[in-house]
């Protein structure tokens, strides 16, 4: 995309002078959107598209260099919800009418920095209509869930959002040492006092173990969580493109709530833990005395990656629900409110037939 397709309008808002970047559609002069379908901006007044450089791969960060310093200002402003406390990001010159999370409109353009910026992002690859298609195919799947939530969901309740995480890759090499215990029977004395008791082998083991570990993915947002996040995977992380913030246009970004060095302590728990049972996996063993591991993490490199969730916000007898999108793979996860009168009518009529059962048979006189 050539630079004078952008257009820069200024604008003064309490006295700050704040640029918006937008992309204007050359046909009719509205704002264009990217088009998940197509893999291009298209504009959405009159249907013209614009292609934009999709095709390259987005590279690993070393981190020996350091967090990236690179931050996310100026071409995005960000978004602060009073409501549930989300923190969306959009590209300069839209506006939030709607939270993602409650679907309230308490959103405030919020004067903080907006953090680090993503290098790389999985590109939704369906749009909303989609979306909302796959979100009332799965609220109808949900026995318990109340008639008027499945006929409710409308495409006001879903959002596509990219949701921040990090993604880490680490050669890892650990020397260990450890004893290991194995159980076995065995049958002593005689006569009277003839028993089976358990002893236990002890062993001590030492060794060196390698492991590699590639894109370990972790979210770095409080509102699409890990346990959100987990039951969403996979994502293709691997595949993921260069950030480009065309592809926000239309779109929110979450801003992340964990920063960089803490998702990386988590990454490191959970390494350590399977690093730890890898170990103890090339033994037989059922008792662990103890066992002390050293890793060292070399060519450890990271990805801040945007991930495509379209998030579904419903409000039921006053209390939100969300539910939740892959915007690759259309997997949808979430939890439905549930119908009273569908759980009440459930346990009801296995406990009236068997209590009406009884009444009969007793009538007959056959208990
Ligand atoms: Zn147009
Ligand atoms: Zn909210």
């Amino acid at each position: 995309m050539s630079d004078n397709t952008r257009e820069t309008n200024a604008f003064t808002e309490e006295n700050n002078c704040v640029d918006t970047e937008f992309i204007k559609c050359d046909g009719c002069g509205a704002n264009m959107v990217f088009d998940p379908d197509k893999q291009v901006l298209s504009c959405p007044h009159c249907g013209s598209q614009k292609q934009f450089n999709l095709h390259t791969y987005a590279d690993e960060i070393n981190l020996s260099e350091g967090f990236s310093e690179d931050r996310w200002e100026g071409n995005v402003d960000q978004y602060e919800c009073d409501n549930c406390g989300a923190k969306v990001v959009l590209s300069a010159g839209e506006t939030a009418n709607k939270c993602p999370f409650c679907g309230t409109a308490h959103v405030q353009k919020s004067q903080s920095l907006t953090g680090l910026k993503p290098n790389a992002l999985l590109p939704f690859t369906f749009g909303k209509d989609r979306a909302l298609e796959l979100s009332k195919a799965w609220a109808k799947g949900k026995f318990f869930a109340p008639k008027k939530f499945k006929k409710k969901l409308q495409a006001e309740n879903v959002n596509g959002v990219y949701v921040p995480c990090f993604t880490f890759d680490s050669w890892t090499t650990s020397e260990y040492v450890g004893r290991i215990g194995r159980t076995y029977t065995r049958t002593v004395g005689s006569g009277k006092n003839r028993r089976v008791e358990t002893y236990t082998v002890w062993k001590d083991i030492s060794g060196v173990h390698y492991d590699n570990f590639d894109d370990l993915l972790f979210s770095a947002g409080s509102k699409c969580d890990q346990k959100q996040i987990n039951k969403l995977a996979p994502f293709d992380t691997n595949n993921s493109k260069i950030y480009d913030e065309n592809y926000l246009l239309g779109f929110m970004a979450y801003r992340y709530d964990y920063e960089i060095s803490s998702c990386w302590g988590m990454a490191k728990n959970v390494i350590d833990s399977s690093v730890r049972s890898n170990i103890l996996s090339g033994y037989v063993y059922d008792k662990v005395a103890y066992l002390n591991v050293s890793t060292r993490h070399d060519k450890v490199t990271y990805k801040y990656v945007m991930l495509p969730v379209y998030v579904g916000n419903f409000n039921y007898a006053k209390k939100p629900y969300n539910f939740y999108i892959n915007g690759n793979t259309g997997k949808v996860w979430g939890k439905t409110p549930k119908s009273f009168w569908k759980i009440l009518l459930t346990v009801a009529i296995p406990i009236g037939v068997v209590v009406g059962g009884w009444f009969i048979l007793r009538a007959l006189g056959v208990i």
